[in-house]
């Protein structure tokens, strides 16, 4: 009597195999694995009936693939496959060669694919050769990149570094690989470089400053040049911190080799295997070390580098900073007199050079000697600078600035601002000073403070020659006009602005 295979007899035929597979029957949305896989990618052996999760990426983009290009649809469609993927399951993630198969069977067509991971196509290899020709391919690399490093400029070497770490990373098919620096004494480390594999999450940013004497056990190692734990599990009692952290971040296997420069330990460089143990072999190691030791002498040397521009930044700001103080009023915190002057000066220079105009305002607070007495210094001050306020309010060109001239008097020098709008701007600041609603009873305006202005403007309809003599002495000139104008205003009786 012939018996007939149902779909679950295929899957646990399917299960059995040795081989590293994955397959999934037709119509059906679910992926099986084989022992064989299970055992390779570290996971649970958990019966024929197990579904697992599976993210395929590609390996040049590490973007996820997506749903119309993997691997199963693309065969599903007749498309044959035989294909390097990085692939992730719950456990761990590898680069994969991926080839695809239809078998027939009872129940239909079933879509199979050969997952050949690195190490299992190591172990499969003559091991001898592979060896050897794998230690070829790691000099070519090395001495690729130190011909890069010989040749770049500065601001080229943290794009190698980071290229390096990608070249080991997927050399030595590993989830994750970092440089850390020490800070003097050895302190503190931060995470300087890193390439982490399609999937994986990026650390860096939070691996900065971490004090040393939160891991002592590792520090203990990587002081004799060597942190190597093949699986994080079986971390002695004493690492116990060192476990947590890995443990957090489902590292099962960590390798990290001291960087010396000068005798001195710069850091280290190491790589993290994610989601099953690895034993780590005196290859990984020499492959770590010799990396380490061909990238020292560029981490030192951009470490310095980096040092001496932070230094200068810092010093270029204080200057800057120190330049501010120097043009600006303590208590108003608007230009004082030096800035003014200077600023004059130029913009005369300028508007006779191209010919336009240039307006002042001198401004002065009226009966501001009996404000003090009656209110007190302090309110003095107080007022003084709610009228900077206004005035650097009521003056809203991108050119003009707003300076304390001296005492209770103000100026502004308007660039390019013709008569009539001069006569505006007067006439807004006098308004906003009464909008500030400043008591003072010892005052013939409404009881409130109020300010007088002078005006004067420098219209530039000479010919050249007249206006360079006429710069010569221009700002002078510009602030004696505005002057008499503003006698001119406080003999007028006050609170209004004159020419
Ligand atoms: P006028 O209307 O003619 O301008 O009268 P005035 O009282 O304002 O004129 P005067 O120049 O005689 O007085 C100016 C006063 O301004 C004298 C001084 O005590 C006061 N003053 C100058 N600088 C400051 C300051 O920084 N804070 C305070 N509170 N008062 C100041
Ligand atoms: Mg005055
Ligand atoms: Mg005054």
């Amino acid at each position: 009597m012939e018996v007939k295979l149902n779909t679950t007899d295929i899957i646990s035929i399917l299960y059995q195999m040795p081989s590293s597979i994955l397959f999934k029957c037709p119509d059906l949305e679910c992926i099986y694995a084989s022992r064989g896989f299970e055992q390779d990618f570290g996971l649970r052996q958990s019966g024929a009936e197990a579904t697992h999760t599976f993210l395929f990426f590609d390996l040049e983009t590490k973007e996820i693939v997506p749903q119309c290009s993997l691997p199963f649809t693309l065969a599903e469609k007749g498309e044959e496959i035989a294909k390097h993927y990085r692939l992730q399951t719950d456990s761990r993630t590898m680069n994969c060669f991926i080839e695809s198969d239809v078998i027939t069977t009872p129940t239909g067509e079933w879509v199979v694919l050969q997952v050949k991971s690195n190490i299992t196509s190591l172990l499969n290899e003559n091991s001898k050769s592979s060896a050897v020709s794998k230690h070829i391919e790691f000099n070519q690399l090395l001495t690729n990149f130190s011909s890069k490093l010989i040749t770049a400029s500065v601001h080229e070497l943290d794009g190698i570094i980071d290229q390096a770490l990608a070249a080991l990373g997927t050399f030595c098919d590993v989830d994750r690989c970092y440089i850390f620096e020490f800070s003097d004494e050895d302190e503190s480390m931060s995470n300087t470089h890193e390439w982490v594999a399609a999937g994986v999450t990026p650390f860096i940013d939070e691996l900065q400053d971490i004090p040393s004497s939160t891991l002592p056990f590792f520090m203990t190692h990587i002081s004799n040049g060597l942190f190597k734990v093949d699986n994080v599990a079986s971390l002695p009692k004493e690492a116990v911190a060192e476990k947590e952290t890995f443990e957090e971040q489902r590292i099962f296997s960590v390798l990290c080799v001291r960087i010396m420069v000068d005798d001195i330990m710069y850091g280290f460089i190491g790589c993290d295997i994610i989601g099953s143990p690895y034993s780590w072999n005196a290859f990984d190691i020499e492959y770590l070390q010799r990396i380490g030791e061909m990238l020292g002498n560029t981490l030192q040397n951009l470490h310095n580098r980096k040092a001496l521009q932070k230094a200068q930044t810092e010093l270029l700001e204080a200057n800057k900073q120190l330049e501010r103080l120097a043009n600006i009023d303590g208590l108003t915190g608007i230009a004082n007199r030096r800035l003014f002057d200077s600023t004059l000066k130029r913009d005369v220079e300028r508007c006779t050079e191209q010919m336009t105009t240039l307006s002042l305002l001198l401004i002065d607070v009226d009966f501001f000697k009996q404000y003090n007495d009656a209110y007190g210094h302090v309110a003095g001050d107080a007022a003084l600078q709610k009228i900077a306020d206004t005035l650097t309010n009521s003056c809203v060109g991108g050119d003009d600035l707003v300076a304390r001239y001296g005492g209770e008097e103000f100026a502004v020098i308007l660039p390019n601002t013709r008569l009539n709008e001069l006569h505006a701007i007067a006439a807004r600041i006098i308004r906003n000073v009464s909008y500030l609603d400043i008591r003072h009873q010892a005052s013939d305006y409404d009881s409130k403070l109020t300010v007088s202005i002078g005006m004067a403007c420098m219209e530039m309809n000479l010919s050249r020659q007249d206006a360079a003599l006429h710069s010569s002495d221009g700002a002078l000139s510009l602030v004696q006009q505005a002057d008499k104008a503003l006698y001119r205003a406080k003999a007028s009786g006050r609170n209004c602005a004159k020419l």
